[in-house]
């Protein structure tokens, strides 16, 4: 059997209770979920991924899945079995579809089918639904010989424009499930045919440590405890490290801000995903750069920044740097505009649907443009409450995990009544 991510959380906790989520998402919706649960007794869905820990689809799952369970739903999370060269390949694997370059070799195609199809082996086939997350598990489906189950491929990148030869590798595996989800229309590859096609966009549980409500004054004693003055303004990225977060441009960004404004500080806090090999070097980079300037801190989630950390991080920034050049969805742009902080970010995949209409324009394609709105909203302390409350309200209505969670329902229910 693949492992199974087991989460520890009960029933009896705030968030796993649906009916916790009616003052901030409205009674109609939590009762068509109820609705919808109620309809889906006794089907049993697995989630399957590549990390129980880093990145947006672990958050994703570690907080739906025990909320679909309190719906009444037989939902479990497991993992593939994977080794460091399979990360290696994997992450390459992502870069692609985002477009990067890769040369695509015998062995490469070996050791991504033989992984593929020695998981697919020790998968349980009593599932009714199978959700199989971005391209690591992709080919499970090929190689799994129940035909009875639903499957489907959630895509959270933005596959837009992949890199042909890797995408011409995987689209028949990809073809081989009942459907595919995407963030947004224009992340499906053009050729890609076969499947039904559903558009979902991911959400932030507003119950979650990360997420919730911090009683006044405990978010400026993290950020002293971190070394962080609290009377100078502070900039923040929370990110993997990775060269589509940019954080070195996030850098750049703010030596320009520095020249202008020289008492402001760079907190950057990034988490080492389990699948991720490439975040070491970068993390790397970053401590050699910001070894030269003592308000440029770094944080990982391996020196003790976790989720409440991060939260506490995020209500006490002045003002939140995305500098994304590619992104599936960006959890960290809802995440940071619920605590109605400003933020300035890369115009990139799925970050403009997170902004609230009137405040695109700190929407930025390069360092000098990004360092430019920064100043205005360091400047700007109206502003930043105006756009702050803006996009709090932007991820009421359109973010928050029971729209997700409502989506996901919706489309099971259809698919497996076919
Ligand atoms: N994250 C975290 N600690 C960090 C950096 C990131 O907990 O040091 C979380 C972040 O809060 C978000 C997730 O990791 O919930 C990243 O998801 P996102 O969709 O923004 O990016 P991805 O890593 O999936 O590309």
């Amino acid at each position: 059997m693949l492992p199974e991510v087991r989460l520890g959380r009960h029933c009896c906790a705030p968030s796993t209770n649906p009916d916790n989520y009616r003052p901030l998402v409205g009674d109609a919706m939590i009762d068509e979920i109820r609705t919808l649960a109620q309809d889906l007794a006794g089907v049993r869905v697995c989630q399957i991924n590549a990390t129980a820990a880093g990145g947006g689809v672990a958050e994703l799952l570690g907080r739906q899945i025990p909320l679909l369970r309190a719906l009444g739903i037989d939902a479990e999370w497991r993992l593939i079995h994977r080794n460091p060269a399979f990360f290696a390949l994997t992450k390459s694997f992502h870069n692609a579809l985002q477009g990067a370059a890769l040369e695509l070799t015998d062995t490469v195609r070996d050791l991504y089918l033989n992984r593929n199809r020695d998981c697919a082996a020790m998968l349980d086939d009593t599932y009714d639904v199978y959700i199989v997350h971005d391209p690591q598990p992709a080919a499970l489906r090929a190689f799994a010989g129940d035909q009875r189950a639903r499957w489907i491929w959630r895509c959270h990148i933005d596959s837009s424009t992949p890199n042909a030869q890797v995408w011409g590798f995987l689209k028949p595996y990809v073809e081989a499930y009942d459907a595919t989800v995407f963030t947004l229309p224009e992340f499906c590859p053009p050729d890609l045919h076969g499947p039904r096609l559903v558009c979902i966009p991911p959400a932030i549980d507003p119950l979650s440590t990360k997420n919730m409500p911090l009683p006044d004054g405990l978010p400026q004693r993290v950020l002293a405890d971190a070394g962080i003055d609290l009377h100078r303004p502070l900039l923040l990225q929370v990110s993997r490290f990775d060269p589509w977060k940019d954080p070195l441009g996030v850098i750049r960004v703010y030596q320009l801000v520095k020249a202008q404004c020289p008492e402001v500080q760079l907190a950057l806090v990034g988490a080492m995903a389990g699948d991720d090999p490439e975040g070491w070097g970068i993390l790397e980079t970053i401590n050699a750069e910001a070894a030269h300037d003592n308000d440029i801190y770094v944080f990982t989630n391996l020196t003790g920044v976790g989720n409440m950390e991060v939260n506490a991080f995020q209500h006490g920034a002045d003002v939140i740097i995305q500098k994304s050049l590619k992104e599936g969805f960006g959890l960290v742009v809802s995440e940071a505009l619920w605590k109605a902080k400003p933020l300035v970010a890369g115009r990139a995949g799925g970050i403009p649907m997170q902004f609230p209409d009137a405040y695109q324009h700190f929407l930025v394609d390069s360092v000098e443009t990004c360092a430019a709105r920064v100043l205005d909203l360091l400047e700007n302390v109206t502003m930043r409450k105006q756009f702050g409350h803006a996009g709090q309200e932007k991820v009421r209505r359109d973010f928050l995990l029971p729209r997700l969670v409502r989506d996901e329902l919706r489309f099971i229910r259809d698919l497996v009544a076919r």
